[in-house]
């Protein structure tokens, strides 16, 4: 199963997943080549028949920000602590039915806390509900790592399922150590569905 279709720039740096309809219509449009292909299943518009493509490169270069993004959000904030309450250390799949990963504020929102990078960890919903509005010295519930803000790279892929083939172009550009990073939150992920951690803020 293909998840989706992995776009690169002109440049060979690659950019993001596309679904296969939308990566087709830009190689359609002549706005993108076909660099790696799954020969098995070819795609059929009117007219012509594609080889569904894996990897697709854009023609003209695109300039995209360097800074990935500064907003948190809940799928990377997990991603980047390996899908791991941070105070009491149980991963997304030993929760209990009911419960959940949610975001917590070292500093609460409430007591002038912000959503930045540096004050917000994974927490599950018991040890949110258990912090409530407190500062972790006041109730000796410290993260288990001092939440950073991580690099863009390892954050856009790791939440991303990539075929072998469209990971070989990621170490192609990052090098090795991002992939293994890559691989190594790959491995975090909850696990069989993706969707059925439930995402909730507080
Ligand atoms: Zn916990």
């Amino acid at each position: 199963m293909t998840a989706g279709c992995l776009a690169l720039n002109a440049s060979y740096e690659p950019l993001t997943m596309v679904p296969l309809r939308r990566a087709l219509r830009l190689v359609i449009d002549g706005k993108a080549e076909i660099v790696e292909a799954d020969g098995q299943a070819p795609v059929r518009s009117e007219r012509r028949a594609f080889p569904r493509p894996l990897v697709i490169r854009l023609t003209r270069y695109v300039h995209v920000p360097r800074r990935f993004r500064r907003q948190v959000t809940n799928t990377f904030l997990f991603a980047r602590d390996g899908y791991r309450c941070q105070y009491c250390g149980r991963a997304a799949v030993e929760l209990k039915p009911r419960e959940g990963l949610t975001r917590d504020h070292l500093i609460p929102l409430s007591r002038g806390g912000t959503n930045e990078w540096t004050n917000v960890v994974t927490a599950c919903s018991p040890c949110n509900t258990r912090k409530a509005n407190r500062l972790p010295a006041e109730i000796g519930m410290e993260p288990l790592a001092r939440p950073t803000e991580p690099h863009f790279v390892h954050l856009a892929w790791a939440v991303r399922r990539l075929t072998p083939i469209q990971a070989r172009y990621i170490r192609t550009f990052y090098g090795e150590d991002t992939l293994r990073e890559l691989e190594r939150l790959e491995g975090a992920l909850p696990r069989p569905a993706e969707g059925a951690v439930p995402v909730t803020s507080a």
